[in-house]
């Protein structure tokens, strides 16, 4: 069945091809309300966030909450506006500033708040934003989903990278600017457990039916990784050095917890060989059961891959690797180093989270498993990739980047560790450069400026031409078997792309530095036996 499928499929993209021009698919529009909340505005630019203290009662049978978060922030310049998010499905029940009622004026998710006097450039300011609602179900893992577990439970849990942590709470729901600290009080019905972010600090029975989980977050953190998790949840834990590892699963998959998340200890191992400490570790680290797949949420990782090997039990990459280890307690706790600690500023250079967390499940399949598996498991993902648009999306604009971000962006990591050609050096520069940016947000301008500046290369044109551009650069080569040699040169959207690259075959692989313009070389190999090492570089070759 399969081949004759994939020849239809084949003439029928033949077909359309020949109809239309091939053109990079055009990313939509953006609304007024992804620029509002995408773009660092003046509103937002004015002020730095220094802590959050959400302070919520959540309601499972009414799928409602309620509460407020305490803001603390320092203007940056003399202003009396700043700008601060809160889906319009919640309502705003009133902002103070002391006792103080604020004004305040909303517009799609973003709310806009007016103090009476001028705020002053360098002074410390506290706002308390008061709210309630029922907050929407939607996007990729329902954002904030109120659901019942097998046995009738309530098991309310948030995942809103996308949609927005404004879904649920309000905040300065963008990516540059993190809180350096933030408190988490969750009240609920007796009985359930709240599983937040940081180190639990304690739980207190309120009286009427409810009680507070607090939770304190010691380190910088992004709004989407705040998360709630409450259930019927048990509780287990671990230590690796002194890093506490507490885990929570429900009740009748408790067993299947217990042997699937001893793995955590074997990532943190192979992430903090090769990068440093785990970033979290006075807020120790935690895996949740969740009813859906996984997301790195800071500290908490969520879990529900089903208690097994491999991405929702299937051979992720396809060649035989992927079902040696647990997907997404390895993809997602990758994140604790590139999306947690170190941040995107703009979901625009979201690469820096999914590119280097794919790059680092190769990692943990080199440390555990070696270099050739390694390079099998990256491999594997060129079946994923679409090269229809660059990985990088426009600043300002609230919008996911193409699915490229994740496979091409590990792909190309690993073809600049080949460009590198040096892997003491490379490793040396992968952990430096975590350690120079840890706990900050940063844009693709960072990394690449880090890379040149500790390499002592020009290696811009080699990011644009992978993260700027929808096509893999092409090595053309040219054979002349009766003289023996073969002429080369890429093929590129990138102006002054010029990537070293490895060709010839077993026995005399040498590395070339193809440029724009045509090179000759002698080669007694045929053209059928003359590779370029693509499992190193990610290209595309073309042979006449
Ligand atoms: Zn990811």
């Amino acid at each position: 069945m399969r081949p004759i499928r994939l020849a239809v499929a084949l003439l029928s993209a033949l077909a359309l091809a020949a109809q239309t021009p091939k053109a990079p698919a055009a990313p939509p529009a953006p609304t007024h309300a992804d620029i509002l909340r995408g773009a660092y505005g003046p509103y937002r630019a004015n002020n730095d966030l220094l802590s959050y203290h959400l302070d919520i009662r959540v309601d499972p049978e009414k799928k409602s909450l309620s509460g407020k978060n305490t803001i603390r922030f320092k203007m940056l310049r003399d202003d009396s506006r700043i700008q601060l998010d809160l889906h319009s499905a919640l309502a705003v029940d009133k902002i103070l500033y002391g006792t103080t009622e604020l004004k305040y004026e909303r517009d799609s998710g973003a709310v806009f708040v007016d103090f009476p006097t001028t705020l002053r450039k360098g002074r410390i300011y506290s706002i308390v934003f008061y709210y309630s609602g029922h907050p929407l179900e939607t996007g990729r893992f329902g954002g904030i989903a109120f659901r019942k577990d097998a046995s009738g439970h309530p098991w309310v849990n948030t995942a809103c990278e996308g949609t927005g942590a404004s879904l649920w709470w309000p905040n300065k729901d963008q990516w540059r600017d993190e809180v350096r600290n933030m408190r988490i009080s969750v009240a609920i019905p007796n009985g359930l457990v709240d599983v937040s972010n940081g180190k639990f600090l304690g739980k207190t029975d309120l009286g009427d039916g409810y009680t507070r989980w607090d939770w304190l977050v010691q380190y910088p953190i992004n709004n989407y990784d705040v998360s709630l998790n409450i259930g019927n949840y048990q509780h287990f834990s671990d230590r690796l050095g002194n890093i506490p590892l507490d885990f929570y699963a429900l009740p009748e998959d408790l067993e299947k917890a217990k042997k699937q998340f001893a793995q955590a200890r074997g990532m943190l191992e192979a992430f903090q060989h090769y990068f440093g400490e785990y970033p979290f570790k006075k807020d120790g680290y935690k895996l949740i059961q969740a009813p859906y797949s996984g997301m790195e949420h800071q500290s908490a990782v969520t879990y529900g891959n089903h208690f097994a090997n491999g991405y929702l039990e299937r051979d992720w990459t396809g060649v035989g690797i992927s079902l040696r280890f647990d997907f997404i307690i390895i993809h997602e706790s990758a994140h604790e180093w590139f999306g947690n600690s170190i941040t995107a500023a703009d979901s625009s250079d979201m690469w820096i989270h999914e590119g280097w967390a794919t790059y680092l499940e190769g990692l943990y399949v080199e440390y555990r498993f070696g270099r050739e598996d390694a390079l099998k498991y990256l491999n594997g993902y060129k079946a994923k990739v679409k090269n229809n648009q660059p990985i990088l999306t426009p600043r300002g604009i609230n919008a996911t980047p193409p699915q490229d971000q994740y496979f091409k962006g590990a792909l190309f990591l690993n073809t600049l560790r080949s460009v590198v050609n040096d892997d003491r050096r490379w490793f040396a520069l992968l952990h430096s450069f975590y350690q120079c940016f840890k706990y900050q947000t940063i844009l693709t301008e960072d990394v690449v400026g880090y890379f040149n500046r500790h390499l002592g290369r020009n290696l811009t044109p080699i990011f644009n031409q992978y993260l700027r551009h929808a096509r893999l650069p092409v090595l053309e080569l040219r054979f002349d078997e009766a003289a023996q040699s073969v002429s080369y040169r890429w093929q590129a959207e990138e102006p002054g792309f010029a990537m070293p690259v490895r060709v010839g075959g077993p026995g005399d692989w040498r590395i070339v530095r193809p440029t724009a313009e045509r090179q000759t070389m002698p080669t007694s190999r045929t053209k059928a036996d003359f590779q370029a090492a693509t499992d190193l570089y990610y290209i595309d070759v073309r042979k006449d």
